[in-house]
């Protein structure tokens, strides 16, 4: 192949930028979030047309689009829908690889909530399994305030 810029091949330089930023989390997952610091529940919210509920709480049905309107507390257990395995030690992870994310299905809930799958080895992670919600010790309003979810078997 030959050169494509004045005889000269382009280079190409790799890095990283940081970009610090702040969301506004709204009513309804400002609520979600204290209650997992304040009470260690985990709160759905379900839509008063079709009956779904949703856990991250919606504000709007994402189904048909009807505005929620009741809390419901779900979990902590659930079922691991998929998971994936991360080995490379990204700035954002706040574990040490590897570590696996998995979409759980929180009982009670009709969607599913990605997090953290602990207190396991990575290659006993199975698709269906239960699992059950682990509060952090140190718990601020965040999804943070579940550390992970451990397996039940
Ligand atoms: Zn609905």
């Amino acid at each position: 192949m030959g050169n494509i810029f004045y005889g000269i091949e382009p280079s190409v330089y790799k890095s990283q930028i940081n970009v610090p930023y702040q969301w506004w989390a709204g009513e309804t997952a400002s609520k979600f979030f204290m209650v997992l610091r304040d009470d260690k529940k985990i709160l759905g919210k379900q839509c008063p047309r079709c009956g779904k509920v949703y856990c991250p709480p919606k504000k709007t049905c994402p189904s048909c689009f009807t505005e929620t309107n009741s809390w419901k507390e779900v979990g902590p257990k659930g079922k691991l829908i998929s998971y994936t395995i991360v080995l490379r030690q990204l700035a954002a992870l706040q574990k040490k690889v590897p570590v696996a994310f998995g979409l759980i299905c929180i009982d009670g809930a009709d969607n599913a909530m990605l997090h953290y799958i602990g207190d396991v080895d990575v290659n006993n992670i199975t698709i269906g399994m239960e699992v059950e919600a682990v509060f952090a010790d140190d718990r601020n309003a965040t999804i943070n305030a579940i550390s992970h979810f451990k397996p039940l078997t």
